[in-house]
């Protein structure tokens, strides 16, 4: 398929999701559903850049000095591109004047917002996730071919840490963040998105942000990490142990891998999502951590390393072929240790797929 194609394709679904929810207009700007609509990725800035999609017209406006940046499909939406002098928000307005309902993109600026709403009073408002959400979420082949390849770029840099040829004991934690992030881009991908690198007490704090602490010898490192290759999404954990572990952490290493594997075989299409969590809490439960698993099982992933759909208590969405999500069980025993384990996993009809191959096992360097 043509790319023309592609965004046309994903407009007219969009189109159909407005038509049924009483949308009439859908408004997006920086975040990841205007790429996904017309791939094009607004920059972050004072300048507004913004889609607006009704059903007759799709127009992206983008400020002058980056409409060269556009690749326009005429095909399938309009360019209008304001000048310095020009005043965007009224451009923007005036492409909404005929909505009653808008959905808007999450991350659409208030400073922007905050003025359209001036413009348009007695409108109604909704997230766009409302109309966009569950395309997204449900990956096309070649979407879930993506998903793959930056998993497996992941998967090696994990390879090396298991190898032991990522030096840990004796550097900091930022020291490898700052390695593992130069060798997700050396084994392909365009962007880091984090490297956490948690040793010891501080790997109890599932998004510790890696400092100067150094690694010693006897301690867990937890490594939880990923960037985007192609458009598309890496996340994975994996922990290591310097040196022999004790044997609480043998046995929770060995209950959380339990867990994670009945998180993974949960996720089947026709499930739910809160299926995933429950499958995996109740594995922890019962070895005696749950108190110790304190956050959600997984988060959808594609374009965004986090999206819908959740893997969490209460969202009883059902699981669909395509839907792409992390899960990651983990436990944290505060000031002493904690450890998770992660694996990205696509639901199919012939079941649930890792997009991570990496040995699960807690290696011993
Ligand atoms: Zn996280
Ligand atoms: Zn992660
Ligand atoms: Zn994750």
């Amino acid at each position: 398929m043509t790319s023309a194609a592609l965004y046309s394709q994903r407009l007219s679904r969009v189109r159909a999701a407005m038509r049924e929810r009483s949308v009439d207009a859908l408004l997006v700007s920086v975040g990841h559903d205007l790429p996904y609509l017309i791939g094009y990725h607004a920059m972050p800035l004072e300048r507004l850049t913004a889609l607006v999609v009704t059903a007759s017209n799709a127009t992206l406006v983008v400020p002058r000095l980056e409409a060269p940046r556009v690749e326009h499909h005429a095909s399938v939406f309009d360019l209008v591109s304001w000048d310095e002098t020009h005043d965007p928000i009224a451009v923007t307005a005036k492409l909404l004047r005929d909505a009653k309902c808008i959905a808007v993109g999450d991350q659409m600026w208030a400073r922007f917002l905050v003025d359209l709403l001036a413009h348009l009073p007695g409108r109604t408002y909704v997230r766009s996730v409302e109309v966009v959400g569950a395309l997204r979420a449900t990956k096309d082949d070649a979407e879930i071919a993506a998903l793959a390849a930056a998993g497996a770029a992941a998967d090696r840099v994990a390879a090396q840490l298991q190898r032991g040829e990522i030096a840990l004991a004796g550097r900091t934690e930022a020291a490898v963040s700052a390695d593992i992030s130069a060798r997700l881009l050396a084994e392909g991908h365009d962007v880091v998105n984090f490297a956490i690198v948690a040793a010891g007490e501080n790997a109890s704090s599932p998004h510790h942000h890696p400092g100067r602490r150094e690694i010693q010898r006897g301690e867990i490192v937890l490594c939880d990490f990923g960037g985007t290759m192609n458009g598309y999404c890496s996340d994975i954990t994996r922990c290591v142990f310097l040196g022999e572990p004790p044997a609480d952490v043998q046995r929770a290493w060995a209950d959380l891998r339990r867990a994670q594997e009945a998180g993974v075989q949960a996720g089947v299409v026709g499930g739910t999502c809160e299926s995933v969590d429950t499958a995996a809490r109740s594995v922890l439960e019962d070895a005696g951590w749950g108190e110790y698993f304190i956050h959600r099982t997984g988060h959808g992933i594609g374009m965004e390393a986090h999206e819908e759909p959740y893997m969490v208590h209460g969202n009883l969405l059902p699981i669909a072929h395509g839907h792409a999500f992390s899960v990651e069980p983990g436990i944290y025993v505060p000031g002493q240790w904690g450890m998770r384990l992660e694996d990205i996993v696509v639901a199919t009809v012939d079941g649930p797929q890792r997009m991570n191959h990496t040995p699960r096992d807690l290696v011993v360097l």
